[in-house]
């Protein structure tokens, strides 16, 4: 077996640590059919993310992609019933239990050995683990790689119904037509039930998914025409060319899931912060997450943006705890929700200014106004700095122009955009731009 010493990386959406790694590797092309190898990647990533191929569209910048070139001596498969074997790095063969022609496969020792030596100091490990073989005959199978004839007209479809089994655990839907009965236990996987309610999928009984149709509990599954039950008349589990049903389509986002979380990133919050000019988080993906911010457990109206200033929302000096929720609000999911979300919770400190001073922090669309005399001084000269600056400035309006008591503060509205965000401090008797 030959693995070049290194993977590609041809599909980076972020860090890896906080992505679905799809490997790839091959068997059956030799060193001269490695254009092959590639252009039989590109036609499966082009169909994994095709419109339709529901969740995985939807779910593009959550994957990383990766190649390992996997050099066969010989060009091809074994095919045991026609007497045809040839050598190639992984031994994929057709009619890998001896029965069945469609089931491709490879000797899973050898796989996982060129997996490890071409991830060697890889920053990330294979999560996704997709073998295309190098022949045109129909088949696939689904154990821990997905292996796929990378030749057939269906190879794509055939990829994508044994990710369904590699990477999502899901079970086959079609039945064998032979009159049998399963008689055996529960089946694990969540896409088959003996249950003639489908009370596994309860929550989707009923739902009339597009493309599917209603989501019941169909007798017929796993190769058995009575005792088990499968969600839907006919899903890709059942028959290629179909899209995932809605159960299916659930456990492969809760496994995408399990690999990500719903944020890269976020504003060190190992600390208390003192008068931090914003909090922030950086989600895996802007279009998908959404946020809400809590502030002392209070949901903050209005604010539902990355980021998140407190003094434009109008809170003044104190301590706080502030919280982002961050969730994906995707209605394709109805259980173990708590996948999809990530809190983030901050201890902040916004403190009032020095004595003889006063800040005018602005936001958005509100100010505050902080200040605080010095012993012995007398409050008109820091009110007539503020009273100036409300008049001077293009501030319409403030439900306190003439502080009062000390700490006092104001608030108001900013008509002008010249203002806004910024924070202005006093110097002086003069207000000058802090930002
Ligand atoms: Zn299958």
């Amino acid at each position: 077996m030959a693995v070049r010493a290194d993977y590609a990386t041809f599909l980076n959406n972020g860090p890896s640590g906080n992505r679905a790694d799809i490997v790839f590797m091959g068997d059956g092309y030799t060193a001269s059919e490695m254009g092959t190898y590639q252009s039989h990647i590109d036609a499966m990533m082009r169909h994994l993310f095709q419109e339709g191929q529901d969740p995985f569209p939807r779910y593009h910048n959550y994957f990383n992609a990766h190649r390992i070139d996997v050099i066969s001596q010989q060009s091809g498969a074994d095919d045991p019933s026609s007497g045809t074997y040839v050598n190639t790095a992984l031994d994929a063969s057709y009619r890998f239990d001896g029965v069945t022609q469609r089931l491709l496969y490879v000797n899973e020792a050898k796989a996982n050995a060129a997996l490890s030596a071409g991830l060697s100091g890889a920053p990330f490990t294979a999560e996704m683990k997709l073998i295309t073989v190098n022949a045109s005959q129909y088949g696939g199978g689904g154990g821990k790689h997905a292996v796929y004839a990378g030749g057939n007209a269906s190879s794509t479809e055939i990829a994508l119904h044994e990710l369904g089994h590699s990477f999502a655990g899901l079970a086959d839907e079609y039945q064998y037509n032979n009159n049998s009965t399963y008689t055996g236990a529960e089946p694990t996987e969540p896409n088959v039930t003996k249950n003639a309610t489908g009370a596994k999928w309860s929550r989707w009984i009923g739902y009339n998914q597009p493309g599917i149709g209603v989501i019941g509990a169909y007798e017929g599954a796993r190769y058995y025409d009575h005792g088990l039950y499968r969600p839907s008349l006919n899903s890709k589990m059942r028959t290629l060319g179909q899209p995932f049903d809605a159960v299916s389509r659930e456990e492969i986002i809760l496994d995408i899931y399990r690999l990500v979380d719903p944020l890269d990133a976020w504003l060190n919050n190992s600390v208390t912060l003192e008068n931090p000019s914003k909090l922030w988080v950086d989600s895996i993906d802007p279009t998908i997450i959404q946020h809400q911010w809590f502030v002392n457990n209070a949901l903050v109206p209005g604010a539902n943006g990355e980021e998140f200033d407190p003094l434009a929302f109008g809170f003044g000096p104190g301590t706080y705890t502030i919280k982002a929720h961050n969730y994906d609000p995707t209605d394709w999911v109805r259980a173990s929700l708590d996948l999809l979300q990530e809190d983030i919770t901050w201890n902040v400190t916004y403190t009032i200014p020095e004595p003889g001073s006063a800040w005018l922090l602005a936001g958005a669309s509100l100010f505050i106004l902080m200040g605080r005399k010095r012993a012995g001084e007398k409050g008109s000269r820091l009110t007539r700095i503020i009273h100036d600056a409300l008049e001077s400035s293009t501030i319409c309006h403030s439900s306190n122009p003439h502080p009062g008591p000390i700490p006092w503060e104001g608030r108001g509205e900013i008509s002008s955009p010249r203002l806004a965000p910024k924070a202005f401090g006093v110097d002086g008797d003069r207000i000058k731009s802090l930002s």
